[in-house]
């Protein structure tokens, strides 16, 4: 039976921390049950593999396991009626990567309803330049559409604006007539940043000082990966009748703040989870990012790398040197 490389993950019953994570040569029969099996040609790097490869977040729940978040690849077998051998798909989320075995092999056996077919206007390639990242910040604009904010109501922040879902939320907000303001702790990307559409540069200190209940009303909404105080930061400084699209915590997992911006300035506070959004919501915000999501701006937002270079990516990630999104070809 054909062995080929996957990135593996243990972990003793008894030990706190997983064991660092190693190059493991595996068959098909290592992988778990599932009704389609995809040769993966394209994975990528988001912050959740970052905590998965080094461990520093509780994401693995299932040992032995194949981290990787996000593939994109061609099916080689397939048990159910709604996939052919040869269907380019793309999958993200869904647990593969924490619970079941992900992207960081050149196979992966997963359930049929988890996939979708890969757009034809996208390519393998910039599908996993988008990944969970670039499709979580899409759903962060739709949550802001629905919640009524239009170009018009005023300028629109992005915090963590150089990394995954900024680069793309900065992008995509830009494209579609935003004013832009992008939050960076890294002064050298402001080109970088104005290059992908941002109007303004705020340094993210200003975001990370003492809380306020309210501050002055500077943005009619806001895209926040970031969390903790810059998200009580950015709440009390959103416009009367604001939202704010909160999908992750790379400042922190708290929230300290107040509800000052929420029952004085009716501010809305809009949750966005990527992993279990149903099928139909994925192709949707697909559809939007195919239209809304400039691809030369999506290009210079990734940076190529190889299987080789994944567990060293995954420290990189989390150490806030990876600017943008990565891309790796099999
Ligand atoms: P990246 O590491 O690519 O980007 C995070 C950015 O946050 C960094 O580039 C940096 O931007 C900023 N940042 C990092 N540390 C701090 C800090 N201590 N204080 C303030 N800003 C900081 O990660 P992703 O874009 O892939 O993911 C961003 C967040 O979104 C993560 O927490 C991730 O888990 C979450 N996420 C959630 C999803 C969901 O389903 N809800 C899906 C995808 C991601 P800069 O250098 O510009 O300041």
């Amino acid at each position: 039976m054909e062995r080929f490389d996957a990135i593996w993950i243990t972990k003793e019953d008894d030990a706190k921390r997983q064991n660092p994570a190693e190059v493991k040569a595996i068959t098909l029969d290592d992988l778990m049950p599932g009704d389609v099996t995809v040769e993966v040609t394209h994975t990528t790097v988001n912050y959740k593999d970052g905590l998965a490869v080094t461990g520093k977040g509780p994401v693995v729940r299932r040992f032995p396991m194949i981290p990787g978040i996000d593939f994109a690849g061609r099916v080689v077998a397939s048990d159910t009626d709604a996939y052919s051998v040869g269907d380019e798909v793309i999958l993200n989320g869904w647990g593969v990567g924490e619970t079941h075995m992900g992207a960081y092999a050149r196979y992966a056996r997963v359930k049929g309803d988890w996939l979708i077919h890969r757009p034809g206007a996208l390519t393998a390639e910039r599908a996993m330049a988008i990944g969970t990242a670039g499709y979580t910040a899409m759903l962060c604009v739709l949550a802001l559409e629905n919640a009524g904010l239009t170009p018009t109501s005023g300028p629109v922040l992005v915090t963590g604006a150089s990394g995954g879902v900024g680069s793309v939320a900065v992008s995509i907000l830009a494209k579609l007539g935003y004013h832009v303001i992008a939050s960076t702790g890294r002064p050298a990307e402001e080109s970088y940043l104005k290059g992908l559409g941002a109007a303004e540069i705020l340094d993210r200190n200003e975001l990370s000082g003492s809380v306020r209940p309210l501050g002055r009303e500077r943005w009619a909404g806001a895209v926040d990966a970031v969390g903790s105080i810059t998200l009580a930061n950015v709440l009390g400084q959103t416009a009367y009748g604001g939202a704010v699209a909160a999908c992750g915590l790379a400042q922190g997992g708290d929230l300290p703040g107040f509800v000052h911006p929420f029952i004085l300035r009716g501010v809305k506070l809009l949750g966005v989870d990527s992993v279990m959004v149903p099928k139909d919501r994925r192709v949707a915000a697909y559809d939007r990012l195919v239209s809304d999501m400039p691809m030369d701006k999506l290009d210079a937002v990734a940076t190529r790398i190889g299987f080789d270079d994944l567990i060293g990516a995954a420290g990189d990630i989390l150490d806030g040197k990876v600017r943008g999104r990565l891309v790796c070809t099999y």
